[in-house]
């Protein structure tokens, strides 16, 4: 276990980049809670913090790490949904107590961007939020209606551009075999389209995981949900990356779930990934289904 200077409300989940981040719980779960493959906040009910709280913990964790942490990140599952006059005061006591921090960064959806004005992200970005980490999971439309996810292709685009236009960078997530055999080819296009039109600074693959088992999921997913074998998986991959169209972008698929890690900057080593997944390919056996690993 390790030392862990405040007490969190648990399971506690961060980005892979925020490893070394002091980390500070603003909000408690997710305040959407409904997608069908996320099993992540279940367990608890949305709520934001009271202030006074939230001062106490970011002097207790500046008293440990200030010096020693570069980074700050505001959870769970999107603290970006809060209002610019909520965040700003936690924001400030960060500053305050911290002194220069490189970023602060937060999990948001992109109707959480879309609630604030031009002018709110721009004072959020002067306040240290440099960037948002979004799982937009798709750019199909029709697979955003089948998981739920509260979002469209429009929405999306326009919230993650507006931050974008503030200043603020952003991470975003795919969620590969998301659709099963179905959908397949419409995710890894419609999700390669949207992502060329972000651009973003950060990339990253994730593979659906299926932690209640597949009925479970097929429950919650209101299409005809088939399983792809891992071979499919990283076919759908190919697929994704081979239409990417993007400039200096940092890719990365090195999250539990995937099967294959790859790590690179698109497009100038689209061709080497592509080579690698090809490998993969070549020893996979077309019989291998994914297994689900306990990673809620
Ligand atoms: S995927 Fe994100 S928005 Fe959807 S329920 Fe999970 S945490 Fe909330």
């Amino acid at each position: 276990m390790f030392f862990q200077p405040i007490a969190y409300d648990e399971p506690l989940f961060r980005p892979p980049g925020e490893a070394r981040s002091a980390i500070l719980q603003a909000t408690i779960g997710c305040a959407w809670n409904k997608c069908a493959f996320c099993e992540m906040y279940t367990a608890k009910k949305f709520r934001s913090r009271p202030f006074t709280q939230l001062k106490d913990e970011i002097e207790t964790l500046a008293k440990h790490y200030k010096g020693h942490v570069k980074k700050f990140f505001l959870g769970d599952g999107n603290a970006f949904v809060l209002s610019a006059s909520q965040l700003m005061p936690i924001l400030d006591e960060i500053n305050q107590q911290f002194g220069r921090l490189q970023r602060i960064s937060a999990y948001a959806l992109p109707k959480d961007i879309l609630s604030k004005s031009d002018q709110d992200l721009r004072e959020l970005r002067q306040s240290g939020i440099k960037l948002l980490y979004i799982g937009i999971e798709t750019g199909d439309d029709e697979l955003l209606r089948l998981i739920n996810k509260s979002e469209t292709y429009h929405t999306t685009l326009d919230g993650i551009l507006k931050a974008q236009s503030a200043g603020i960078d952003t991470s975003i997530m795919i969620l590969t075999g998301l659709g099963g055999k179905k959908y397949s080819r419409q995710h890894a296009l419609h999700s390669a389209e949207i992502i060329n039109q972000i651009n973003p600074r950060f990339l990253s693959t994730l593979t659906l995981s299926l932690p209640y088992g597949q009925e479970h999921y097929e429950v919650r997913f209101k299409g005809e949900y088939i399983q792809q074998s891992v071979k499919e998986l990283m076919e759908e991959m190919k697929l994704f990356i081979e239409n990417l169209h993007v400039e200096n972008v940092i890719y990365r698929s090195n999250h539990v779930s995937n099967s294959l890690a790859l790590a690179g900057t698109l497009s100038k080593d689209k061709n080497t990934l592509l080579k690698q997944i090809d490998e993969a390919l070549a020893f996979t056996p077309p019989d291998l289904m994914p297994q689900n690993p306990d990673i809620l």
